[in-house]
């Protein structure tokens, strides 16, 4: 599809470290070899720099922990799509939107977002019976405080979405009785 890929191994991802950490794929021998460059410092002899890089390298302890969970990922993505996929079939709920999926797409599922106009109620809804939900996220890039000079722009549907949004519970360590649970509760909401 491209010329590499970038993945997180942020904790929470399906294939997490313990720590951050990340990669980039790519079958370039000379794009990864800049890639690796450009992560330590923009250096390839020590001290000597080539472009202005940065410190980005992947943590060795990280690694080590990566390659031991790297053996359990497809587990850990059949675990989420068992939770994903009683979600999608068992919540019956007209007030909320449920995510789609293509029939020709495979999906892993970091997250099980939702959406509903009424997102802060069944935040607090959930919350009160012990199921806790995050947002993914709640404040649009052109609203942040970093990026002022588009603070004025409007952009309406992903300010929408970022009102709207709620990523329900969703892990391979999820017992279907917890996710049974969610959905009962969510479908008397
Ligand atoms: C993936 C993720 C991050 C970190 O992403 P990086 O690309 O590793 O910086 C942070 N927060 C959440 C909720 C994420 O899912």
């Amino acid at each position: 599809m491209g010329d590499a890929s970038g993945f997180s191994f942020y904790t929470g991802k399906n294939l997490g470290a313990l720590g951050d950490g990340g990669a980039v794929t790519t079958n370039d021998e000379e794009l990864a070899n800049t890639v690796k460059v450009l992560g330590n410092y923009g250096s390839q002899k020590k001290y000597e720099n080539i472009y202005k890089g940065m410190n980005s390298r992947l943590d060795p302890l990280q690694a080590a922990i990566l390659s031991v969970k790297l053996n359990h990922l497809d587990e850990e993505i059949e675990k989420r799509r068992d939770v994903a996929n009683s979600y999608l079939e068992k919540i019956k709920n007209d007030n909320l939107i449920l995510p789609t999926v293509r029939e020709w797409n495979n999906h892993v599922w970091h997250l099980f977002v939702i959406r509903t106009k009424n997102r802060d109620k069944l935040q607090k809804y959930l919350s009160d019976k012990d199921i806790h939900t995050l947002i993914h996220y709640p404040i649009p890039p052109h609203k942040q405080r970093a990026y002022k000079e588009w603070n004025n722009d409007s952009y309406a549907i992903s300010e929408q979405i970022h009102e709207e949004v709620l990523s329900l519970p969703i892990s391979g360590v999820q017992s279907p009785e917890d996710t049974e649970k969610i959905i009962k509760v969510i479908n008397e909401f």
